[in-house]
């Protein structure tokens, strides 16, 4: 496996790879600190690619001036070593400087689906991730790209962006989403996990639990708003510090939905535990 850190490393080891008989390149964005949740989506586009580019790169346009930037964890070697071992051609793995050159002075934003729950709760983070994501599709040209439902919201601004700027990609529904992937007690995985004490390592297992029954409610009639309100009471019962948002959406739109209606939907959730933000996000079943 190759590791690039500046773009004109990139550039002629991306040029050899297309060079070895041509082949599909798909993408793997990640800002590393690696877990499962990454390697299934870096399996997913060995099963559908020729060759898989990863890329890890902290993206410091994405946290707000009060989040975990300096915290975020950082293990270059680890990382490079599992996706080495994952059968990943190359490593696309920039400093700050070299993805944000001095004088670097353009954000894209997209308006609607990025507005509300995270968007609202973090100001200019949809911003700095569309931005990084649509440099990463012109640096790299892959023919696909993975990202995780983890991170639902995100993977549709990703996909509004590509499909209103024709971003590199061959077609938008080359954009793909992985299902989340989950600890044994159904947490899903997150780099972020790391931060949690043993005590509210425990206690987060009660989101996945609690939106489980709320979602069993609301596929049996219960109304919208009482079935949310006992979810967010359940999850400070349980430990913890805050909800940012328990909200039932539009899967496409993203819309918020006061009622289950025949349109696919979904629950989606943040919730503080002690200073550690955890989201996570269910499908729902269409009204029968
Ligand atoms: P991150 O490093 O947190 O920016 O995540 C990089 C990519 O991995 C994003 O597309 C995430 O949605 C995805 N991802 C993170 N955690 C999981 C998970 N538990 N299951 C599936 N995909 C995930």
């Amino acid at each position: 496996m190759q590791i690039a850190t500046t773009r004109d490393v990139l550039r002629n080891a991306l040029a050899a790879l297309r060079g070895e008989g041509g082949g599909r390149i798909a993408l793997v964005p990640t800002m590393g600190a690696l877990h499962e949740g990454h390697l299934t989506l870096v399996r997913r586009a060995k099963a559908e690619a020729d060759h898989v580019v990863a890329s890890i790169f902290v993206n410091p346009k994405q946290f707000g001036p009060n989040e975990d930037l300096d915290a975020y964890p950082r293990q270059l070697a680890e990382d490079a070593a599992l996706l080495e071992a994952e059968g990943v051609a190359l490593l696309w793995a920039p400093a700050v400087e070299e993805m944000y050159p001095a004088g670097f002075a353009t954000s894209i934003s997209v308006a609607g689906v990025s507005e509300g729950l995270c968007g609202a709760a973090r100001p200019g983070h949809f911003d700095g991730v569309a931005t990084v994501v649509a440099k990463l599709f012109n640096q790299v040209q892959p023919d696909m790209a993975f990202f995780g439902e983890k991170d639902f919201q995100q993977l549709a601004v990703i996909r509004t962006m590509a499909r209103d700027l024709d971003l590199a990609l061959p077609h938008v529904d080359n954009i793909i989403g992985v299902p989340t992937v989950r600890e044994a007690d159904g947490l899903a995985m997150s780099s972020r996990n790391r931060y949690l004490t043993p005590e509210q390592r425990e206690a987060a297992a009660a989101l996945p639990h609690a939106m489980r029954k709320a979602i069993a409610a609301l596929e049996a009639g219960a109304q919208v708003a009482g079935t949310l309100a006992a979810l967010e009471a359940e999850l400070l019962a349980a430990g913890f510090s805050g909800v940012d948002y328990a909200a039932l959406a539009d899967s496409a739109s993203l819309a918020p939905l006061t009622a289950l209606g025949q349109a696919p939907a979904r629950l989606l959730v943040a919730a503080r535990i002690g200073g550690t933000r955890l989201i996570d996000n269910m499908a729902v079943n269409p009204a029968r």
